[in-house]
């Protein structure tokens, strides 16, 4: 008799105290995606929450450091991230993916990997004026000055979600109160259930 056979089956969502699912963040460049990842996954942290954040700039280094800014790149970029989180989502992480993600299609196929409760497609928005004046990386005054081509708002498109799950104003709203909201919502799609 194989020893292992005897033992009970322990699932992911049992060994970690949580259910698993993807929290995917788009919007343009400096809307505030990365700033709200971390803080997110910070205070998940510290409630015993087995995170992971995927952003989209620092795999661009690494595991799509390959691929370019063309529509196709573009697509392929968000399908290999969305391939990635869902393999962590397998593994039982709630995983934090912060990218721009430009278009509809690409979002929603990232939606079709994982069951419909475990997905929470977050818009985190703020004018393209708010976004730019931020700057945060420096992009958008490169952009400006044609050094850096198809820059997504500048002249690469972004499509606008239609049916986000949740709305984030940062122009509007402070970084505090933007994690807050999330952490709401994810109680409220019981992925996260901690008190
Ligand atoms: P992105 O990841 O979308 O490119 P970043 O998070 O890198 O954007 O930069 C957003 C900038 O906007 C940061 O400097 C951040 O401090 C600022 N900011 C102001 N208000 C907010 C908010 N409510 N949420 C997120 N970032 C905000």
């Amino acid at each position: 008799m194989n020893a292992l056979a005897e033992l009970p089956a322990v699932t992911h969502e049992q060994l970690k105290g949580h259910k698993a699912g993807i929290v995917w963040l788009t919007g343009l460049s400096g809307a505030g995606k990365s700033t709200i990842a971390c803080e997110l996954e910070l205070r998940l942290r510290r409630a015993g929450v087995h995170t992971c954040v995927l952003d989209g700039d620092k795999l661009r280094h690494g595991l799509n450091a390959d691929l370019g800014y063309s529509p196709q790149d573009r697509a392929c970029n968000v399908q290999r991230t969305a391939h990635v989180a869902q393999l962590m989502a397998d593994a039982g992480l709630l995983v934090i993916v912060a990218m721009i993600s430009p278009y509809n299609e690409g979002r929603l196929y990232a939606r079709s990997l994982v069951p419909s409760d475990q997905f929470l497609e977050v818009f985190v928005h703020a004018p393209l004026a708010v976004c730019e004046q931020r700057d945060p990386k420096g992009m958008y005054r490169q952009a400006r000055l044609g050094l850096l081509p198809n820059f997504t708002g500048i002249d690469s498109a972004y499509e606008t979600p239609t049916q986000p799950d949740l709305v984030l104003n940062t122009a509007e709203t402070t970084v505090a109160a933007c994690v807050q909201t999330l952490k709401m919502r994810l109680q409220q799609q019981g992925i996260w259930n901690c008190a």
